[in-house]
């Protein structure tokens, strides 16, 4: 028996939304819906009933799966109707969609699921197309519409979605010569009888209009280019962002920890330098799913692409204070006793002339999103003022969708955050040993990780490991050098935006007596230890400094700084150095929130290439006991009698960032199983 909750029909709405979804020239990430009905008998009553499945709230149709569909039984959502008591009503038939689900009823049915449901035809495609957003965004979009599609594609004026959207789908797909219809201010739903027939409609409406843009756009949509208003070169851009970066995260969070995504693609950099931008920018973007990502217009850096940092820095200042201003005045003059509070006066999207965008979000999937997005509004833009004038909805229908109760309880019911969220770590010597399970707990735990290595190629598998580009990133750097530090920050800073928790924790070992120790030796420990450390806390300093956001520098010390073990001077009175410097800068930066605390470990043996490297084999022979024996050797050395293991170390650096101590800084922790010597006075 074929299992009646998943019909053919059902892989075949998977896959046309795939194809779909895998295509941003036909919807956005995360945006439109696509649904079937079919017929299937009940378990429950042995009669056949009609199904709606139908992409539910959240996800995204490229990477749509069975789990994301919402399954209804197609006469009750029907029925509804019977209890709709009119457009000042509609949220509340959101709450009814739940008693029309069958069986489990699936994912949670979405605020389009009427557009779906209420359609008599099979099969209904809801896309976010560019090009058909333009038209809809457009002054004189119905005439538009009419002109290219001559009524088979109606104009529908912009509804906020709900039931009384999905009733005017209804009334439209009834006239079997229209094919689909352009929402005002949103995006494109069309119908069929077939799966094939409704992709095969979509994609020629979405070509359509693209092709009708491409042939009737004035040659300079945005305007002329304004001089003095070019990008730079792109390294100075990248320097430039790299410089910048902090300071506009400092400025996206205000009200919230925010991690920012960077974009200097020919698209944004083009609208940058031409003569409409601050009046687009000042209308915002239209499409509902575009204005929620991007917050309801950007912030506008105006200094001229080579202004000196300090004063576009004091510019920035006054324009987030201006932009703070009206954000506020805007949910003051839209809110009713009963909207959402405030969610926070800081822009999503800030935009730098000659430099690129700059996107921030809680996390950095959405940040990057919400780039994306924003490329999404400026082609939109390009497409309507290409042809006729870009209006997008009006700021009342723009609040009324931002501040949606519907929109609220959705955030409501999204998982809390986990402690490192929205931080952005630095570990040095990430790919091995200590610094790779420091990394791995510290990106379990929600931070964004940039695995600072020596060998690039190690660093970006590790970066992969953790989970790809939106939660690490892979960087070479070599903490002995002054130029490789800057070069790592900057990618540090331009991969997340910033940068809040360094650790320092490259490091090699080499023991010996006064007499055997070279120069070079002594050199070599200092140059990556107690060198490293400070050139990567003094490059790291300013960005802290710039963000306002405290952060959190722990050194990986060692026993050795404390214990007088044998044979051991240019190592151990290295990591004394190391140690010491917690206390120097904990001092040093308290004031502007950053804390300074350091781990000392003992006898890591398992996972680390210091010890795998020879260093393992030469103690073994000091001890007389095989190399396999030596994690056990140490452990009966100490109290505990436990092994250290790398995770002890990478739990400590946890306990010192995720806020269980939140005020102690110039701490120095032991991670050893108890070594007495080594005991802190
Ligand atoms: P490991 O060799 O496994 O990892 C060290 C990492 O640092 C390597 O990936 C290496 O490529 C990197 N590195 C070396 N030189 C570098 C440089 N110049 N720039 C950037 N990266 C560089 O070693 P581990 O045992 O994990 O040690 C990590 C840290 O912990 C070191 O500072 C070490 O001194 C300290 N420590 C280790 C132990 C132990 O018993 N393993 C004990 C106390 C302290």
């Amino acid at each position: 028996m074929t299992d009646p909750t998943r019909p053919d029909a059902v892989r075949q709405l998977l896959e046309r939304s795939n194809r779909l979804g895998s295509d941003p020239a036909v919807t956005n990430y995360g945006g439109g819906n696509t649904s079937v009905k079919v017929t299937v008998d009940s378990p429950a009553t042995g009669k056949p009933v009609e199904l709606l499945y139908v992409k539910g709230s959240g996800g995204d149709l490229g990477t749509l799966r069975a789990e994301g569909l919402a399954v209804l039984e197609r006469d009750r959502l029907v029925a509804l109707d019977s209890v709709y008591r009119g457009v000042e009503h509609e949220d509340e038939m959101v709450e009814l969609f739940s008693f029309c689900g069958h069986g489990r009823g699936g994912a949670t049915p979405s605020i389009d699921t009427p557009m779906h449901g209420l359609v008599d035809l099979d099969h209904v495609d809801h896309l976010h197309p560019d090009s058909v957003i333009a038209l809809a965004c457009a002054a004189d979009g119905e005439r538009l519409v009419r002109e290219i599609w001559g009524g088979r594609v109606a104009w529908v004026p912009w509804k906020r979605p709900g039931w009384e959207l999905g009733k005017a789908m209804a009334e439209l797909s009834a006239d079997p010569s229209v094919i689909g219809a352009v929402l005002g201010g949103h995006g494109l739903t069309s119908w069929g009888a077939t799966s094939d027939e409704v992709e095969q409609r979509s994609l020629r409406i979405i070509a359509e209009a693209a092709a009708y843009l491409e042939e009737h756009s004035v040659a300079e949509p945005f305007g002329a280019e304004v001089p003095g208003r070019a990008a730079l070169p792109a390294e100075d851009r990248r320097r430039r962002a790299a410089e910048l970066f902090p300071h506009l995260r400092a400025v996206a969070s205000m009200d919230r920890r925010q991690v920012g995504h960077f974009t200097d693609s020919d698209v944004v950099l083009d609208f940058l330098t031409r003569e409409k931008l601050a009046h687009l920018v000042s209308l915002g973007t239209s499409c509902p799913d575009h204005f929620l990502r991007t917050k309801v217009r950007p912030l506008l850096l105006d200094t001229a692409p080579d202004t000196p940092l300090d004063e576009v820095v004091k510019r920035l200042g006054e324009l987030h204070a201006e932009y703070r201003e009206e954000y506020s005045a805007y949910y003051r003059r839209h809110a009713t006793p009963d909207s959402p509070a405030m969610r926070g006066a800081d822009p999503a999207i800030i935009l730098v002339p000659g430099v690129g965008m700059f996107s921030f979000g809680a996390d950095k999937q959405t940040a990057r999103v919400a780039g994306e997005f924003y490329v999404n509004a400026i082609n939109v833009m390009r497409g309507a003022e290409g042809v006729s004038t870009y209006e997008p909805v009006t700021e009342a229908d723009k609040f009324a969708v931002e501040y949606w109760l519907l929109e609220e309880k959705k955030l409501q019911l999204r998982p809390k955050p986990k402690a490192l969220a929205g931080r952005i770590a630095v570990v040095t010597g990430g790919a091995s040993g200590i610094g790779l399970a420091t990394a791995t707990m510290l990106a379990e735990h929600g931070a964004n990780v940039v695995v600072a290595d020596l060998d690039e190629a190690k660093s970006s598998a590790v970066a992969d490991e953790l989970g790809g580009p939106d939660r690490a990133a892979g960087i070479a750097m070599d903490v002995t050098d002054p130029d490789a530090i800057t070069a790592g920050m900057d990618a540090a800073v331009l991969a997340f935006g910033g940068a809040d928790l360094i650790v320092n924790n490259a490091g090699i070992s080499r023991a010996g007596s006064l007499a055997e120790t070279s120069t070079q030796d002594w050199d070599l420990l200092y140059d990556i230890l107690a060198r490293g450390s400070f050139l990567v806390a003094k490059a790291a300093e300013p960005v802290l400094r710039a963000q306002r956001l405290g952060g959190d520098i722990i050194n990986i010390c060692s026993k050795n700084a404390v214990f007088a073990g044998p044979n051991n001077v240019a190592y151990s009175s290295a990591k004394a150095a190391q140690a010491h410097m917690v206390r120097l800068l904990a001092a040093e930066l308290g004031e502007i929130g950053v804390r300074v605390n350091g781990i000392n470990p003992d006898g890591v043996v398992r996972g680390s290439g210091i010890f795998s490297s020879g260093w393992g084999a030469s103690r073994a022979a000091t001890y007389g006991i095989d190399e396999s024996e030596l994690g056990k050797y140490y452990a009966n050395r100490t109290v505990l009698k436990v092994e250290v293991l790398p995770e002890h170390v990478a739990s400590a650096v946890l306990a010192l960032t995720n806020g269980t101590l939140p005020i102690t800084t110039g701490l120095i922790v032991p991670v050893d199983s108890g070594v007495p010597q080594a005991f802190l006075r």
